[in-house]
């Protein structure tokens, strides 16, 4: 049974109750008036079907559907509404509890409506019954415009004769009245403060061509409107080039920063601060290891305090970042978790963690949520996290969870959101599917590119490269660990998790101690391989490319990929494990003739990174090349007839020219 099972068969949970039985008590709240299952909420579909069926879209009113009964009285208010009685970690009802003598018990839910019994004498029952009236009715959403509505009763007013005399669905006027609903759901919503930035005298003083050489000189910082730069819009805000610059005006935040002794801001951190402390939208094209974490978290603790309603009387938490892997996601809380400011609390959420706790920490009141795409739908939907209040969101790694085919699911999640937040994207490539992401959530958006492969521990590390056949990697892999210093760190990457598990057995049975982490291990094993890593249980971890973002080994001196990755953007990650925080590092690549596809691209990277250029990648590069040209010239002289398998994998016959 697991938890939600398990918690439906409870009994519902009475609120007055200690923090175990509110957290089952929200659980409840949250769930069952949208439990439609997944895809319910397709604009023109499921919603409208759902809240269609009495043609009422805008039922928010309470009904009394039994009388008193005794000192208890049962009431029936619109699940929507719900959250707000409970309030943040219960505090609401805590304080009509308090303030009525009644206790307050919420039941199941029927379609749109939500039961709630009053217990008490009869003066508590009724005062806490017209407390509860109060606050429904303070936060009714307007109701829709009659042209769009009808102040219609039923269905039946979306549909429309078409020529053919034939009744069908009018789209326009459900749509028309979809977007009006939308404006109602945020219209009693308190405007978002965004702006917190006051520009330091000498930064508005740069001239442009300082700002010009500063940019060139900082990884070649490009920074522009991402669409078109409409009149209107503020000019693109001059880079901060020290940490007062930035935050001379939050005190406690740069005390923070100092704790970590940091020198100066990373080349992201001093263009994206100014624009987000300005409130804007930004687009981040800046890999792990850029210090891209900090340049949206810092401002995110800001506009979290910054706020009109004090943060412990919101409902629901402030700001959401999404990443696409818990290892990631963890990474960041653990980030977050480096920097206290004025009790700000975050939870993360991924699959594979402990739901009931996620949950637990969910209802007790966070402002932070760290999640992936997954989990996060999982609790949205669930009803367990209220994202009313999301004003400030971050899709970190978007190409990645794009990658991974999280698309709907960031879709979904983002669906309710407010649209007038101010939204953070990240990603390390610009391709078509991120560009649509950022098209349809973002507004405005102001682009820093950071240099996609100008990735600063690169530069750090040694890059070798093995040249061999297939089957000489493994012993070749063998005999590097065999020789291994004893202080020496290293991650192995495989392209496959077969690989992986394979490697890792011939090691166990060879007596050398190692881990693994990839896609098919559980979560709690993937944690502790990666503990052990950190604390230097084991100094060899055996690796997918789930390993190759985001994940923080300070002391990791080498990095071994013994399949070549298959985009080369992943060698960059691969090899940016190592030589972090100010250390060296080293990379050792086994290249096979497989690989000559990406024999270009990888000269490009050592060359940008000062490195050695073996001859024989220039060969492979070259060869590659040419066998492109022979292909596209046989194409243009009537196909390839059956010459295809030519220099590709296996091609039997041409081993010599690799
Ligand atoms: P990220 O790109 O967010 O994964 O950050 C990589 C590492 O850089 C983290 O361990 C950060 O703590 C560290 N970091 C962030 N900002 C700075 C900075 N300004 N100077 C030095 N290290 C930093």
């Amino acid at each position: 049974m697991n938890f939600e099972d398990e918690w439906l068969e409870n009994d519902v949970a009475v609120a007055s109750a200690p923090a175990p039985q509110e957290n089952r008590f929200q659980s409840r709240e949250y769930r069952p008036s949208r439990g439609r299952g997944g895809g319910g909420r397709g604009r023109n579909d499921g919603y409208w079907r759902e809240r269609g069926n009495n043609g009422d879209v805008r039922t928010t009113q309470r009904r009394n559907y039994q009388q008193n009964d005794g000192n208890k009285k049962n009431i029936s208010v619109p699940s929507q509404m719900v959250g707000r009685i409970i309030g943040k970690g219960g505090s609401k009802i805590r304080e009509l509890e308090q303030d009525s003598g009644a206790k307050i018990k919420i039941g199941d839910a029927e379609g749109d409506y939500s039961s709630i019994t009053l217990i008490g004498s009869e003066a508590a029952v009724s005062k806490v019954e017209g407390l509860i009236n109060e606050l429904i009715e303070d936060n009714r959403p307007a109701p829709p415009p009659k042209e769009n509505l009808n102040n219609s009763t039923g269905s039946s007013d979306y549909l429309k004769k078409n020529e053919s005399g034939v009744e069908v669905i009018d789209w326009d006027k459900l749509n028309a009245a979809y977007e009006q609903e939308q404006q109602n759901r945020w219209q009693n919503l308190p405007p978002i403060v965004k702006d917190f930035y006051k520009e330091d005298p000498t930064v508005t003083s740069m001239p442009p061509a300082e700002v010009a050489r500063w940019r060139r000189a900082n990884h070649d910082i490009q920074v522009k409107r991402t669409f078109d730069d409409k009149p209107g819009l503020r000019p693109i805000p001059n880079p901060v080039l020290t940490f007062e610059q930035a935050f001379q005006h939050y005190p406690e935040i740069l005390d923070e920063i100092y704790k970590q002794g940091f020198k100066q801001p990373s080349p992201i951190q001093s263009q994206a601060w100014p624009i987000l402390l300005r409130g804007e939208d930004l687009i981040g094209i800046a890999q792990t290891g850029t210090g891209k974490t900090l340049a949206f978290l810092l401002p995110a603790l800001i506009h979290i305090d910054g706020q009109t309603i004090p943060k412990e009387q919101r409902e629901g938490p402030t700001v959401l970042i999404m990443a696409p892997t818990r290892e990631l996601a963890l990474q960041i809380d653990k980030e977050v978790s480096k920097y206290q400011y004025r009790g700000i609390k975050s939870v993360c959420l991924y699959g594979g963690g402990d739901r009931k706790e996620q949950i637990k920490v969910v209802s007790k009141g966070v402002d932070i949520v760290i999640a992936t795409p997954g989990r996060l739908n999982d609790l949205v939907m669930a009803r367990h996290l209220n994202i009313i209040n999301f004003s400030y969101i971050v899709l970190d790694e978007a190409d990645r969870m794009l990658d991974m085919g999280f698309e709907p699911q960031i879709r979904k999640s983002l669906f309710d959101v407010r649209p007038d937040r101010q939204t953070v994207m990240t990603s390390a490539t610009w391709p078509p599917g991120v560009r649509r992401l950022a098209e349809s959530y973002m507004k405005d958006p102001i682009q820093v590119n950071v240099g996609s492969l100008d990735l600063a521990a690169v530069h750090t590390v040694t890059q070798k490269l093995l040249f061999l056949e297939e089957d000489d990697k493994e012993p070749a892999l063998f005999d590097f660990l065999m020789n291994m210093d004893p202080n020496d760190k290293v991650i192995v990457f495989c392209g496959k998790k077969a690989t992986a598990t394979h490697i890792t057995t011939e090691l166990c049975l060879k007596g050398i101690e190692c881990q693994s982490l990839h896609g098919d291990r559980d979560q709690s094993d993937r944690e502790a391989a990666l503990e052990e890593m950190v604390d230097g249980t084991v100094n060899i971890l055996i690796a997918t490319d789930v390993a190759s973002r985001g994940i923080d080994i300070k002391d990791l001196t080498h990095v071994v990929n013994l399949d070549f990755p298959r985009h080369i953007e992943e060698y960059v990650h691969r090899v940016g494990r190592t030589g972090r925080a100010g250390r060296t590092g080293v990379s050792l690549t086994f290249v096979t003739r497989h690989d000559w596809a990406q024999a270009g691209e990888l000269i490009k990277i050592l060359e940008e990174a000062n490195q050695e250029i073996p001859e024989e990648l220039e060969l492979m590069a070259k060869r590659f090349e040419s066998m492109k040209l022979r292909r596209e010239h046989e194409g243009g002289r009537g196909g390839r007839g059956g010459r295809g398998g030519r220099g590709g994998r296996g091609g039997g016959g041409r081993r010599d020219r690799w």
